[in-house]
């Protein structure tokens, strides 16, 4: 039977870290600061930065919500990005997503200063993630990364296989696997014999959106499998990419939906901000 790698008391360790670093800084003079942004009344985004605002506040970090209307324009949130960017108090900028469609997702992010991107999705940091000197990265994938560092998997000439190419997740999370000098091969909806990739895995990362799509069968005896997936089934209940029974009749470690890698999301982003303020103490 796999081990369950557990993402909520890794994150749970990672936040008791990151208060006690919170606590040096402001020790030191400097709390670390983190702007959140919303536009529109998404119920889902709402959630979300009412999540990130309450994790904010556990660990010691100053946070203040823009809670703009969705009639909002794109020159006013560029405004507010332009003020946030000068502002000595903010460390880090989130500007939740998805935007309202009159407003171009991609040159909001850009007006992101790379210095505050939190996320990591500004082109810089993901210039600085391709070419190996990483600043910012994302915190779905540096989260996946973080987990397999803590359970104790070593990524060096392992084959790893992501499914899902996103810019959030699947080509981030490749990435950072190739840096940590893994052979890694990315597949997406156009991939042929998905089955077969799986099955050569040392280390398949599922990032996919299809609930169960990856058979237990496919894993490889003695696997580690990370499950990026989350997908409502019914009208309660959670699953991931993988399939999570059968998958652990084989997998030698496994994230478990919901529990695996979900926690970990936020708690890259205080541990980005916190990282941040760092860097402004330094200067
Ligand atoms: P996207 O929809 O952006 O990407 C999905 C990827 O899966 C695409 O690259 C797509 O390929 C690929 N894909 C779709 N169907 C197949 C198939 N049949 N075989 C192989 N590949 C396929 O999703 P995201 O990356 O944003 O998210 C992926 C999952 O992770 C979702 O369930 C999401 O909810 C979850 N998620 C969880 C987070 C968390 O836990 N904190 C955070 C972010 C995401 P193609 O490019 O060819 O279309």
């Amino acid at each position: 039977m796999a081990k369950i790698i557990d993402g909520k008391a890794i994150a749970a360790d990672m936040r008791q870290e990151i208060a006690d670093d919170t606590r040096s800084l402001i020790e030191q003079g400097v709390t670390p600061g983190l702007a959140v942004v919303l536009v529109g009344e998404d119920p889902a985004s709402r959630v979300y930065v009412s999540m990130k605002e309450k994790a904010c506040a556990a660990a010691g970090i100053f946070s203040v919500e823009h809670k703009l209307p969705a009639t909002t324009s794109e020159v006013e949130l560029l405004n507010l990005i332009a003020q946030l960017n000068g502002d000595e108090r903010i460390d880090g900028i989130l500007v939740q997503l998805p935007l309202p469609d009159h407003i171009d997702e991609g040159k909001v992010l850009e007006a992101i200063s790379p210095a505050k991107d939190v996320d990591g999705f500004h082109p810089y940091n993901v210039g600085r993630l391709v070419t190996g000197n990483p600043l910012f990265q994302p915190c779905t994938p540096y989260g996946v990364m973080k987990m397999l560092e803590r359970t104790g998997v070593e990524l060096k000439g392992k084959e790893v296989v992501v499914v899902g190419r996103s810019n959030i997740v699947g080509k981030p999370v490749a990435l950072m696997c190739l840096a940590e000098h893994a052979t890694v091969t990315i597949c997406h909806s156009r991939t042929v014999d998905l089955a077969q990739k799986v099955a050569a895995a040392d280390v398949v990362i599922a990032a996919v959106g299809r609930p169960e799509m990856i058979k237990g069968e496919w894993i490889k005896p003695g696997a580690v499998v990370i499950d990026v997936g989350v997908n409502r089934v019914g009208d309660k209940k959670l699953v991931g990419d993988v399939e999570f029974a059968a998958a652990c009749e084989r997998a030698a470690a496994i994230t478990p939906v919901p529990g695996g890698v979900g926690p970990m999301t936020i708690t890259m982003l205080l541990y980005n901000t916190v990282e941040s303020a760092k860097r402004r103490v330094a200067r």
